[in-house]
């Protein structure tokens, strides 16, 4: 990755952190954050998500039970095609999906932070200039998730949006 995407996406995050402390919601479940960066041909997106939202604990899974609905999670996230849906005349093609974070690591947060699941996606896309719409798809199989922070940087400027289950689309 170029890295003026490398740090829009760092910007991105550190500002959200921000404004989470700054809004004294320092736990808040249902909000997970979608962000999406469009260099050349390549569109990276990322997704993180509360471990409360996707398996229901924030914790490293303890019960065999646990662990079986983690690592089930984490394998329907590793698959774009069920996180993520692009508009198809940008012909954008996933290439790497790479696992940032999961809760296997968590030893542990504090109070204010989320255990979180963090997946980043990499796509080649034939047709960049076509790209218009980025679709979130998990809401579909995470009920407790209810929106999304999606922030979308790309050759014509930013996207700042709210996705939810009623509106999962965002137009770029
Ligand atoms: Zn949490």
């Amino acid at each position: 990755m170029k890295e003026w995407v490398r740090f829009l996406l760092l910007v991105s995050f550190v500002c959200t952190s921000a404004n989470r402390i700054a809004t004294a919601q320092p736990h808040e479940h249902g909000t997970s954050e979608l962000i999406a960066a469009l260099d050349g041909r390549t569109l990276t997106v990322e997704f993180s998500a509360p471990g409360e939202d996707i398996v229901g604990f924030e914790h490293a899974p303890e019960t065999s039970a646990q662990k079986k609905r983690h690592d089930e999670a984490v394998a329907f996230l590793g698959s774009a095609a069920n996180v993520l849906r692009v508009n198809a005349e940008a012909g954008c093609r996933i290439g790497r999906v790479h696992t940032m974070e999961t809760l296997a690591e968590e030893h542990g947060h504090h109070e204010d932070e989320h255990g979180t699941l963090q997946l980043r996606y990499s796509y080649e896309c034939e047709s960049p200039g076509k790209l218009a719409s980025i679709e979130l798809l998990a809401f579909r199989e995470f009920p407790v998730m209810s929106k999304s922070k999606f922030r979308f940087v790309g050759p014509q400027g930013q996207v700042v949006r709210t996705l939810t289950r009623k509106t999962p689309v965002a137009g770029l």
